[in-house]
C-alpha cells in the first residue's frame, strides 16, 4: 500500500515525489513509456531560477529525478491503464493498474502534462518521422543545411526555431496571425536572427512529398491566395493538449480536457490531486509546475495523515 502514487515524471511529478518522500510518505512515481516530459525535450531552459546560463532540460529533469530517488521515492515505468476506487474498512483505496500490475494507494497525484497539438492537415500523419516532427531536440540534427518550416507563434515555436538554426540552412516560421504570442525576449532574438524568415497570416493546408516531405501548401488568410513552399522538414509547435483522457470519468475536466483543481491542487474527487501542465492554469512553465507539485504533495500529505488519524 502506497500513501501516494504520482502519475507523470516531469517537473511537477518529480517535485511532488521529492516533497512526498521528505514527508515520509510511501511514494511511487509512474513514468510513461510513450509520453516524455516536454521539459526533457527542451534543449536549454533559461528561466528556471538558479541557472543564469540555462540548463539542458534533460540534465534538469535527471537532477530532479535523482533528488526524488535520494529521499526515497520509488519509480515504475509504464502507461497507466486503469484507476478505480475501492472501499476497505470505510477507507477509500485507489487501485492503479500499470502494464497489468495493480498498485494500491491512499492518494493519487496527476502530473501527466500535455502533448503537442496536431495540425490535422493532409500529409501530417503520413510524413511523421519522414520530415514532420514535434521535437527539435530529437530531430533537429537530421536537417543539417536543409530548409526547415516551423508552424506556430508561441514560446515553443520561437524557442525551437532558434534552436533549429544550429542545423538548418534556413528556418521559415509560418504563423496564422501578424504578431507573435511568444515572450518579448524570444521575439527580439528571432527577429535579429538572419537565418529566420517569416510568412505571416498564413495557414498550412497540406504537407506533401514522395518518400519524405518536400513542400507545404499555404493559404494567406487575408487574401485567400494559396502557395507552395518547398522545404525538407516541418516542425509543428501550435500548443498542447492535456494528457488526461484516462481521468475523464473520474474527475472534473474543463472543455479542453485540463484538470480543474483548486489552489491546493485538490480535484473534484477526494484523494486525487493534480499539478503541472495538465491542470487548468494561467502560466505553464517548469517553475510553476514545480510549485504545483510541492503543493499537491503537501495537500496529499494532509489528506493521508487525516485518513490515518495522524492529523
Ligand atoms: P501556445 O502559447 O498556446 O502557442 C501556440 C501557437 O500556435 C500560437 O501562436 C497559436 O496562434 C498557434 N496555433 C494554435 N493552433 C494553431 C493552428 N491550428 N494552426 C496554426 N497555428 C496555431 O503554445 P506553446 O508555444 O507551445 O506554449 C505552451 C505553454 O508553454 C505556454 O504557456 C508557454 O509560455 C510555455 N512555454 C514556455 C517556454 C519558456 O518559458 N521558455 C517555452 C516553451 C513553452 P495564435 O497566437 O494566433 O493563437
Amino acid at each position: 500500500m502506497y500513501d501516494i502514487i504520482i502519475i507523470g515524471c516531469g517537473p511537477a511529478g518529480l517535485t511532488a515525489g521529492l516533497y512526498a518522500s521528505r514527508a515520509r510518505l510511501k511514494t511511487l512515481l509512474v513514468e510513461s513509456f510513450s509520453i516524455p516530459s516536454e521539459a526533457v525535450l527542451t534543449d536549454k531552459i533559461e528561466n528556471y531560477p538558479g541557472f543564469p546560463q540555462g540548463i539542458s532540460g534533460f540534465e534538469l529533469i535527471e537532477n530532479f529525478k535523482n533528488q526524488a530517488k535520494y529521499f526515497g521515492s520509488e519509480f515504475t515505468a509504464g502507461n497507466v491503464e486503469k484507476i478505480e476506487a475501492h472501499a476497505s474498512d470505510g477507507i477509500k483505496i485507489w487501485k492503479v493498474t500499470v502494464e497489468n500490475k495493480t498498485y494500491n494507494s491512499l492518494s493519487i497525484v496527476i502530473a501527466t502534462g500535455a502533448s503537442p497539438q496536431k495540425l490535422n492537415v493532409p500529409g501530417e500523419e503520413q510524413f511523421k518521422g519522414k520530415g514532420v516532427s514535434y521535437c527539435a531536440t530529437c530531430d533537429g540534427a537530421l536537417f543539417k543545411d536543409k530548409n526547415i518550416v516551423v508552424v506556430g507563434g508561441g514560446d515553443t515555436a520561437i524557442e525551437e526555431s532558434l534552436f533549429l538554426t544550429k542545423f538548418g540552412k534556413k528556418v521559415t516560421i509560418i504563423h496564422r496571425r501578424d504578431r507573435l504570442r511568444a515572450v518579448k525576449i524570444l521575439q527580439e532574438r528571432v527577429f535579429s536572427n538572419e537565418k529566420i524568415e517569416f510568412i505571416w497570416n498564413s495557414q498550412v493546408l497540406e504537407i506533401s512529398g514522395n518518400q519524405k516531405v518536400d513542400a507545404v501548401k499555404l493559404k494567406d488568410v487575408k487574401t485567400q491566395e494559396e502557395n507552395k513552399l518547398i522545404c525538407d522538414g516541418v516542425f509543428i509547435f501550435i500548443g498542447f493538449i492535456p494528457n488526461t483522457n484516462i481521468f475523464k470519468n473520474i474527475i472534473e475536466l474543463d472543455g479542453k480536457g485540463y484538470v480543474i483543481a483548486d489552489a491546493d491542487m485538490k480535484t473534484s474527487e477526494e484523494g486525487i490531486f493534480a499539478c503541472g501542465d495538465c491542470r487548468q492554469k494561467l502560466l505553464r512553465q517548469v517553475v510553476t509546475a514545480c510549485g504545483d507539485g510541492a503543493t499537491a504533495a503537501f495537500s496529499a500529505q494532509q489528506y493521508v495523515e487525516k485518513l490515518k488519524g495522524m492529523a
